[in-house]
């Protein structure tokens, strides 16, 4: 029997990988706009840096991290996410001496998630952090760098739904005010939250259990126990955004299933891609780097999710680079063609060189079922006549075109 991937992980295949290399081009780019600039974080992480920064009661933590204890007795844990991993990076070398730090990574996470369109336990990110800087305006242009970076690679119908948690001043008092309110309509709750009231109370608005939807339908507002400085920077946030001309909305239910987050988070999603339909989120994290063992260093970050965004610009239909294949008939037409494969290159032509043998006609139908869009013949005529045969596999028209032009004779048409 055949070896398969692991449930959950993917191979990405030529097709997707142009779509992917895309999305990340012009995300880098657009960050490096911005001032952002790149770090490379390890895959593997000590457990306890998770433990203590996404939190013990999270869902993440208590049953989808890739948990495993290594031949030296170490407890390690395959990252499920990368901004605990860049804040720790942060810590250790000491990059809180520059006044801010902006950062982006792009890799794969890990989590033992139940493996379906759009969600699987191998997912790659994209993710930015600006680390040191308290003011909203940052969160607005973080948001709308993002936002910008959606409209570029032609994502559709991007929806930002924005909220505020509030800090360590006001959460608490919201925390207590709902876990009253959730202990009133315990009955109605899912095991699941009854265990959370004490734990982790928030997260009974995130459930999609439906009796734990309707029992929570009046449950108080966090909007409404925000402390001043909490409720003056999301305002903040909010003009800086519609000032960009970017629209939000204000979704008070909306907890995210991390417990570093402070005042705003966010989460952007887009219709097309059923229920796992968020393609970006994250907020700010003004407590994280202090509870790692850093200086007290505000923050704000966010990930996007590759394979989803992948997915939803496979729809729209992406282009490739059309392929071109060169066909030299003999030995010396092989010589001749590899000064022309390098002209071809140089201007950036996709182009491969076909080796095999037999008939050009057989040649030609390899060259079709490698989907190319081209083909280019050097036979004995060409070679006298100092030409090349280029064929259109569309339209099926050939030309004739001298070798001084032909380089750019395919870069243009
Ligand atoms: P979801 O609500 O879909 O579970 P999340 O809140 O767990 O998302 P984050 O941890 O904030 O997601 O990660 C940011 C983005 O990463 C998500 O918006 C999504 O696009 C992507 N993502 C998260 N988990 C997965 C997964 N298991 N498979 C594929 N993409 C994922
Ligand atoms: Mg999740």
């Amino acid at each position: 029997m055949s070896i398969t991937a692991v449930r959950g992980f993917n191979d990405i295949l030529p097709g997707d990988t142009e779509v992917w290399r895309r999305i990340e081009d012009i995300a880098f780019k657009i960050f490096s706009a911005y001032g952002f600039s790149e770090i490379k974080v390890p895959i593997v992480e000590k457990t306890e840096l998770f433990l203590r920064s996404i939190g013990e009661t999270t869902d993440i933590v208590e049953k989808e991290m890739y948990t495993f204890t290594d031949r030296h007795g170490d407890s390690l844990t395959l990252r499920p996410e990368g901004t605990a991993p860049v804040v720790r990076a942060y810590i250790e070398h000491k990059l809180y001496a520059n006044p801010v730090s902006k950062l982006y990574y792009s890799g794969p996470m890990f989590r033992y998630e139940r493996p379906q369109k759009g969600r699987y336990r191998q997912f790659y990110q994209i993710g930015a952090e600006i680390l040191g800087d308290l003011s909203p305006r940052s969160d607005a242009e973080a948001l709308t760098m993002l936002m910008r970076l959606f409209e570029e690679i032609d994502v559709r119908g991007a929806e930002l739904q924005m909220n505020s948690l509030g800090d360590a001043l006001c959460r608490p008092v919201y925390k207590q005010r709902l876990k009253d309110y959730l202990s009133g309509v315990k009955e109605k709750l899912c095991e699941n939250c009854r265990r959370r009231i004490e734990a982790n109370p928030l997260r009974a608005l995130d459930c999609k259990n439906p009796g734990c939807m309707e029992a929570t339908k009046s449950a108080p507002s966090i909007l409404e126990s925000l402390c001043g400085a909490c409720k003056t920077h999301f305002d903040k946030v909010r003009e800086c955004l519609e000032l960009s001309g970017i629209e939000a909305s204000i979704n008070p239910r909306m907890v995210r299933g991390l417990d570093y987050y402070t005042k705003t988070t966010f989460e952007i999603t887009s219709a097309g891609l059923g229920s796992q339909n968020a393609i970006a989120a994250g907020g700010r994290y003004d407590g994280l780097v202090e509870e790692l063992g850093g200086p007290a260093t505000p923050c704000f970050g966010f990930a996007i999710g590759i394979e989803r965004v992948a997915l939803l610009i496979k729809e729209n239909g992406m282009e490739r680079r059309p392929l071109t294949v060169f066909i030299a008939l003999g030995d010396e037409a092989e010589r001749k063609g590899v000064a022309l494969l390098k002209a071809w290159r140089d201007r950036g032509v996709r182009i491969i060189e076909d080796f095999s043998e037999g008939s050009l006609k057989s040649r030609m139908k390899k060259a079709d079922r490698m989907g190319a869009r081209y083909a280019v013949i050097l036979g004995d005529d060409e070679l006298k006549s100092g030409t090349v045969a280029i064929k259109d596999m569309k339209s099926a028209s050939q030309e004739k075109v001298s070798w001084e032009i032909a380089p750019d004779r395919i870069a243009i048409g």
